[in-house]
């Protein structure tokens, strides 16, 4: 069965999976489930940002979907998660009333003036108490960037706290780290067309045929016949289907990519005028001179031959080179600095700002880019800085509040939260549309921490995720489906979602929850003009005048929807309209400026560092981890509550093991194995198969038990956890 499933998700079935409505969503539409009439709506999984025709019956309620035609994004298409986008809305476990935990530990079903009442009173004593440090928020990159702001703007200057991250740290902040820093702004270039104007395209740490499908078919359009190069240790289902795989060892992408920029600063092979917008080519030349393809080789774990033919593919004079990278770049311990090694190829051979090029990562969530830019956790909202006086200043006096009422200082990132729950500092936390019960790294510590929690909220469509369980209240929140508001795709275009069914029981939007909150808080008035998802659309828009991000030029939702999703920047004002050539497909830095005070882009680099958990006589295997099929969404809270997407995907964890170690390890096919790390062990079945080299195994994210295993490593400039590459032991039962 596995082997089937696998097997269909390589790529040419892919188009199967993706256009072959029968099988997948509609099939012959029944006549009482006809639509009367009929809406559109960005998928609410993904960051491809696919646009989804939902169909409704007299009622204006969701009946059936299908991706819609004509949308510049999947033109027409959509995976097995986007054509089940509904079904989640009636899994039996939704949250429809709020949940309290009476003293002996029961949830207790109360009614919303409880559940505020005890929410307000328990928070105020704590922050009266402890200060405002003492309470943390951690949200999610899947709910509207309306609501992502209100909460963060009601967190911080409502209520007066101060720390708060999203899951987004989980997937994106090194991407947002690499950015800021080499480009000036958390800039993400490319536009899908991207994909289809290559010559060559080195997808690194990318899996699109699983994790993005419909990324996937936007390479399947290109006409150019490109080269396409995956670099990943695994032999992914992209790699299978692709024209060369490059096998590196785990973490060997640094060294390679230094080797990769020796190579063609050595034979000239760079762009003079691209390298006259950047500044640090001196030092990044003499950096890479130690980087010869022999030095590299065996960490990178390639012939010198590969590498030097590498070199030549992603340099060739005339030929446009597109970089895309996703999270075997991000959740790596270093992988600021490999983002930043794949930009700076760029910015040296001149592959930016031009069609089919550009360092390009794929965001993870459907929403990670409004969290970017909206939520107030690690950015001050509309894009601006809270160390920056003047952007705290513009951004008060946009919304009407006082200025003291905007911290300075920085919020702790996602770890750093947990230590300070560890340290007695964080006395109440406040989970809202995530579940790092089972997502975050090496998640056992979870269940210790909890003890030293005074008060846990976990407000989420559901009570039974592995946080709702662990939680003092539960708030009940309506899902995708079920509110309004706007997403940011990866190549920066934002759109509307619908509200199409009503939640269920006494579930409420977010949004609605957090304007009781404000009332409840006292701080209701500072959210006056924030009365429903559109007026808060345009109050954010408003604030990112003369940003990076400016979107003033939108008008209101009838206007995103009108356009097909509009990607940022849009201003207002005509210069900035000739500038940035309006069209649906826009790309960044054509004019080779950056966001930087001089508009030069810069290059960033420094030595790779050792795996902080290599493989030892104990523990002689590298833990790969990674999306397992098209039909599961992180840790299966929707996905796995549709049937069909259930059925696409093995119920129970596996194991990808070589048949070189399952034989040394007197493993068949199925057989139960233990897998242990240092931190805890879980149990899979084995599946054999040459996928992963010889000394690797690899394990899809999705299962619960796979983040006890992961080692609670960080990079240090993003604080993005290292999921990828970590030592464990594999023995039969
Ligand atoms: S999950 Fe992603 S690829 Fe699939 S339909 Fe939704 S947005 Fe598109």
């Amino acid at each position: 069965m596995l082997k089937k499933i696998l097997k269909q998700h390589t790529g040419p079935l892919t188009r199967d999976l993706v256009q072959e409505p029968g099988r997948f969503g509609l099939g012959k539409i029944p006549s009482r489930l006809k639509p009367a009439s009929t809406t559109t709506s960005i998928c609410g999984f993904c960051a491809t940002g696919c646009q989804l025709k939902i169909h409704l019956d007299e009622a204006g309620n969701a009946i059936n979907l299908s991706p819609q035609s004509g949308y510049p994004v999947n033109l027409g298409m959509a995976c097995p998660k986007g054509w089940q986008a509904l079904d989640p809305l009636d899994a039996t476990d939704r949250a429809t009333t709020p949940l309290l935990r009476d003293e002996s530990g029961t949830f207790q079903p109360v009614g919303w003036d409880t559940a505020l009442d005890t929410f307000v009173t328990r928070l105020k004593s704590i922050k009266e108490t402890h200060g405002r440090e003492s309470v943390a928020f951690l949200s999610t990159g899947q709910i509207p960037f309306e609501e992502m702001a209100l909460l963060g703007c009601l967190f911080k200057f409502g209520m007066g706290f101060l720390h708060c991250d999203a899951n987004t740290r989980q997937c994106m902040a090194t991407a947002v780290t690499a950015y800021k820093q080499s480009f000036g702004f958390d800039a993400p270039p490319a536009t899908y067309a991207d994909f289809e104007e290559s010559d060559v395209i080195v997808l690194i740490g990318a899996n699109l045929c699983i994790a993005y499908p419909i990324l996937w078919q936007r390479v399947m359009l290109n006409r150019r016949n490109p080269e396409i190069i995956v670099i990943d240790p695994r032999s992914t289902e992209t790699a299978q289907v692709a024209t060369q795989h490059v096998a590196i060892r785990p973490k060997g992408d640094l060294p390679l990519l230094y080797a990769l920029a020796h190579c063609i600063i050595r034979d000239g092979r760079i762009d003079e005028t691209s390298i006259g917008n950047t500044e640090g080519f001196s030092e990044f030349s003499e950096f890479v001179t130690d980087y010869t393809p022999a030095s590299v080789a065996a960490d990178a774990g390639l012939s010198i031959e590969a590498i030097e033919q590498l070199a030549a593919t992603v340099s060739e004079p005339g030929k446009r080179v597109s970089w895309w990278w996703t999270m075997g770049v991000n959740q790596s311990y270093e992988g600021v600095r490999v983002a930043q090694a794949i930009i700076n190829l760029c910015l040296i051979t001149g592959n930016i700002g031009k069609p089919g090029t550009g360092p390009n990562s794929i965001t993870g969530q459907c929403n990670a880019m409004g969290s970017r830019l909206f939520s107030n956790t690690t950015s001050l909202v509309g894009g601006h800085d809270f160390a920056n006086p003047g952007h705290r200043s513009k951004v008060a006096s946009s919304l009407g509040i006082p200025e003291e009422n905007i911290p300075s200082e920085p919020s702790l990132a996602y770890d750093e939260i947990f230590d300070a729950v560890e340290a007695g500092k964080i006395k109440a936390l406040w989970i809202v549309a995530t579940n790092p019960f089972h997502s975050w790294i090496n998640r056992s510590r979870l269940d210790t921490l909890r003890e030293k929690l005074d008060f846990l909220v976990v407000q989420d469509m559901y009570h039974s995720t592995e946080s709702a369980r662990a939680a003092d209240l539960v708030l009940p929140a309506a899902g995708w489906g079920e509110k309004s508001g706007c997403q940011i795709n990866s190549e920066r275009r934002i759109g509307t979602i619908k509200a199409v069914k009503k939640a269920p029981g006494l579930a409420l939007s977010d949004f609605r929850i957090l304007r009781l909150i404000a009332d409840r808080w006292g701080c209701g008035d500072m959210f006056g003009a924030w009365t429903d998802p559109e007026a808060v659309f345009k109050i954010l828009r408003d604030l990112t005048a003369g940003r990076p991000c400016d979107i003033t030029g939108i008008k209101d939702y009838d206007q995103l929807d009108g356009e097909g999703g509009i990607q940022w920047p849009y201003p207002k004002s005509k210069t900035q309209h000739e500038k940035f050539k309006m069209s649906t497909q826009r790309r960044l830095f054509e004019d080779g400026k950056f966001f930087t005070p001089n508009g030069k882009a810069k290059l960033l680099f420094t030595a790779p560092s050792p795996n902080p958990e290599p493989t030892d006589a104990e523990y002689p295997f590298t833990l790969l981890t990674g999306r397992g099929t098209s039909s599961q969404w992180h840790t299966l809270t929707r996905t796995g509550k549709s049937k069909l997407l259930a059925r696409m995907a093995p119920p129970k964890p596996y194991v990808e093991t070589h048949p070189d170690d399952a034989r040394a390890l007197g493993l068949e096919s199925n057989a139960s194995v233990v897998i242990r790390s240092r931190r805890g062990e879980m149990r899979a079945s084995a599946y054999i198969a040459t996928t992963v080299q010889a000394g690797h195994v690899f394990l899809p994210m999705h299962y619960p038990e796979v983040n006890l295993l992961t080692h609670p490593s960080f990079d240090p400039h993003s604080r993005q956890p290292n999921y990828k590459a970590c030592a464990v032991a594999v023995t039969a039962v």
